[in-house]
């Protein structure tokens, strides 16, 4: 029997942001902006003198939370700001100086909130998920108003007692929960995945095709900017690390190598770097499928405009490939550090990266399918342990070996006929859930193991 079809939209998938972290940053703001409306809404408290606003961060959110700018995005979102078209620059002024108080309306209320207003609970809380926040709207002691979300990875969020699965009920064109199911669609409708992509999307997020293609291209130049501006940027990333970019030593070593064997590999990891040490200094990224994970794919598809010269519409046509990928792991198992540890990020993204390059390239579903399956299984099981809960240590570096890995899996996954592949796609995700399940809390975005351990920050 058909599982509950996958109703996200490309453009949830591939959403634009401020780094660091897409779980820890932009799912936050999120979550504290549908507070703000929510709360505004509400007609239980509109005529209550609202006094205080209090946000308690559980799990990953309260281990790496100060890392990745919990707190920032929680103030942020309470202000009314979108991730979208917050300025970076002002979101990375927030809480930086301490006396400053900031004012939340709700009602005729006018609430002043600084960090002392957002807990890092040190105990446990018993939730459905890990990135668990709750907000509470109090007026003489008592709490008046509350809600209580879960960050889920790449910036989704979900209220408690609301079915992430419904949050979106319009139905696709052609529903598909499973990678069979969708080539099963293919062969019957003899459609390619572009065609099948834009018909389930212009159902779920109503646009049309022309104007999917557009948004494409937007979230495409985003990622591209993101490279340029890390292919120049020098200096330290922000934070106690004090961790000097690369990005910039890596692009002038790859032109003056151009003409040498590894220089395609100098300059890919370049372009991933680059992009992924602006998401690290809390810059505009895209979420691919997260921000920890924000340099594959903008890395990648930087070298096919730049180097294989891919027109706009090959382009287009790989992003929809990626983010078929994307769905499929999403649905069945996360894309989240905090559940699948980094398999869940650099695995997925590089899963999706290995998809498009197949496509792009003009190869069958089958490929497709392979090599989005060959670079899963070799990210099976990855920790997520960032050095002090910053995206920085492995994670910059990570995002280029993601690539690199990405390329080889599609230059496996071309060679040799597809039917004797062992293992398919679905199966993969099936093991990739079980091992994120299996896995230690403490190699799940916690920085309570493995290399968050290893080094002394200083
Ligand atoms: S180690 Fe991987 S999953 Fe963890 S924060 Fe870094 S990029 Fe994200």
């Amino acid at each position: 029997m058909l599982k509950e079809p996958i109703r996200t939209s490309i453009f949830d998938l591939f959403k634009i942001g401020p780094g660091p972290s897409s779980s820890h940053t932009i799912g936050p703001m999120k979550a504290a902006f549908d507070f703000l409306q929510r709360a505004n809404a509400s007609s239980e408290i509109k005529q209550l003198d609202i006094e205080n606003i209090m946000i308690h961060l559980y799990g990953s959110l309260s281990a790496t939370g100060k890392g990745h700018g919990t707190d920032r995005a929680v103030i942020a979102g309470l202000l009314g700001w979108q991730p979208e078209t917050c300025q970076p620059d002002n979101f990375t002024e927030l809480l930086k100086d301490t006396e400053v108080k900031y004012p939340v309306k709700i009602h005729e209320n006018e609430v002043f909130i600084n960090a002392k207003n957002i807990v890092f609970e040190k105990n446990r809380y018993e939730s459905v998920h890990s990135n668990t926040l709750i907000f509470r709207a109090l007026s003489n002691s008592n709490i008046v108003f509350e809600e209580e979300y879960y960050s889920v990875g790449g910036g989704f969020i979900q209220r408690k007692g609301e079915n992430v699965a419904t949050q979106n009920d319009k139905e696709p064109a052609f529903p598909f929960s499973t990678m069979n199911e969708f080539k099963e669609h293919l062969k019957k409708q003899k459609m390619t995945l572009t065609e099948l992509m834009i018909a389930n999307e212009m159902l779920i997020s109503g646009l049309s095709r022309k104007e999917i293609f557009q948004k494409i291209d937007d979230i495409l130049e985003t990622m591209h900017k993101a490279v340029r501006r890390g292919l120049h940027h020098r200096g330290l990333l922000p934070g106690t690390i004090k961790l000097k970019r690369k990005a910039p030593i890596l692009y002038q070593q790859a032109k003056s190598h151009a003409s040498t064997t590894d220089s395609f590999m100098v300059f890919l990891n370049a372009y991933c770097m680059a992009a992924s040490e602006e998401n690290a200094a809390g810059n505009m990224v895209v979420t691919a499928p997260t921000s920890g994970a924000s340099g594959v794919i903008p890395g990648i598809t930087f070298l096919l405009r730049n180097h294989y010269h891919y027109d706009k519409q090959k382009l287009r046509e790989g992003m929809l490939a990626a983010a078929a990928v994307g769905f499929l792991i999403k649905h069945n198992a996360s894309i989240s550090g905090a559940e699948m540890g980094c398999m869940g990020e650099i695995g997925s993204a590089s899963a999706m990266a290995a998809a498009m390059l197949a496509y792009c390239a003009g190869k069958p579903i089958e490929t497709v399918e392979s090599a989005a399956e060959i670079a899963i299984e070799h990210h099976l099981g990855m920790t997520c342990d960032p050095i002090g809960g910053y995206v920085q240590i492995p994670c910059i570096e990570r995002n280029a070996m993601g690539a690199i890995k990405a390329y080889n899996a599609y230059l496996l996954a071309s060679s040799g006929n597809t039917a004797d592949q062992k293992i398919s796609l679905d199966s993969v995700i099936k093991v990739m859930r079980a091992t994120g399940k299996d896995m230690s809390k403490k190699y799940k975005e916690t920085s309570q193991a493995g290399l968050a351990l290893s080094a002394t920050e200083c």
